[in-house]
């Protein structure tokens, strides 16, 4: 077969496969959209462990009319106004929509403050024409029967429970960074959160951590050539058997990021058994052109211009913050 581009939906098939692992992946792309349109309230439903059906509603600005079609093509976006280096909102890559929209049947209803409210659904990558529809001011995403178009990624799904759960676990970790944003996640999946808007961080961590964590912890402020970092990490009674409630963002950005985990382990090393982990909620601010955050299409892997210098902060900063705190090494008893 000679050389050919391949068709739209099956580039945007492609893209799905990575930005779109599982419906986690679309309730992270759809809520950090919400968050992007300056949403204070955003209401997330879903059904079948969001693979009947996910819906995620906000009072955002809106999309305007001339626009939805843009939204959910390939590439578009209405971000990146000041280029890759320095990226200040969650999404730029312009495909979670199209990529959305070629695996599952996707409906969007978008209202901005000044235009008419209007529809646009794509079902296995096909666009129906704008229409009219009824909606307040902000955007409704609708994602039915998600992967129905992809049978061999429908057969990866954990089941309904597990899909459930690291839904709910997505809507906490950006909770998280979002304190001024109302968040509910609701629906049949018997998973629900509300987390109400609160000024405060540690209010909002409280919320989503448990209203002991802020007493079993310790507060971290730290800058090091304009790299800071802020937050708090559990004291070594409070520790757990993973690692899954270690919440680490990047200028607001949650962050899966080794070098970190691996900062966080080095400096609770002479305090915490290997098989333990400290519960943390760590803020790192810099320079957006000092990180890139353009490493793989999920948007949760970063790199540093300066590892040493974010590894050096995090393990001193916190080492000096547990040793104030009267925290001392256990003592090995091999005397
Ligand atoms: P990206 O977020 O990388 O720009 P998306 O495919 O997620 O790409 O979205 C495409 C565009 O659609 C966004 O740039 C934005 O302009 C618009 N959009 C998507 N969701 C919303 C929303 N909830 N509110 C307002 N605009 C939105
Ligand atoms: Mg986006």
């Amino acid at each position: 077969m000679p050389i050919r581009l391949l068709p739209e939906t099956m580039i945007n098939q492609i893209a799905a496969g990575e930005v779109i692992e599982r419906p986690a992946s679309v309730v992270k792309e759809l809520v950090e959209n919400a968050v992007d349109a300056g949403a204070t309230r955003i209401e997330i439903a879903t059904s079948g462990g969001g693979l009947t059906l996910i819906r995620v509603s906000d009072d955002g600005g809106g999309i305007p009319a001339d626009e939805l079609e843009m939204a959910v093509s390939r590439h578009c976006t209405s971000k990146l106004a000041n280029g890759i280096d320095d990226i200040r909102t969650l999404g730029f890559r312009g495909e979670a929509l199209p990529s959305i929209g070629a695996v599952s049947r996707l409906s969007i209803r978008s209202r901005t403050a000044a235009g008419e409210p209007v529809e646009i659904s794509v079902e296995g990558g096909r666009v129906s024409p704008v229409r009219p529809a009824g909606a307040n001011r902000g955007t409704t995403v609708e994602v039915r029967d998600l992967f129905y178009a992809t049978p061999a990624r429908l057969k990866f799904m954990k089941g309904e429970r597990a899909e459930a759960s690291a839904i709910a676990d997505i809507v906490r970790r950006i909770a998280i960074a979002f304190p001024a944003v109302r968040f509910t996640l609701s629906g049949s999946d018997r998973m629900t959160l509300e987390f109400a808007p609160t000024d405060e961080r540690l209010r909002r961590v409280a919320q989503v951590l448990g209203a002991e964590f802020p007493e079993n912890s310790v507060e971290i402020d730290a800058e090091r050539e304009n790299v800071r970092l802020e937050g708090h990490v559990s004291v070594p009674s409070y520790s757990r058997a993973n690692a899954l409630q270690q919440y680490v963002y990047v200028n607001g950005r949650p962050v899966r990021d080794k070098l970190i985990a691996g900062a966080i382990r080095g400096a609770f090393a002479d305090v915490l058994a290997r098989d333990r982990h400290a519960v943390t909620a760590l803020f790192l601010s810099l320079d957006p052109a000092l990180v890139d955050v353009n490493v793989h299409p999920a948007k949760a892997d970063v790199r540093f211009r300066d590892p040493g210098l974010v590894r050096g902060l995090i393990v001193g900063s916190i080492k000096e913050a547990l040793a104030a705190a009267g925290v001392r090494p256990a003592t090995t008893g091999a005397a």
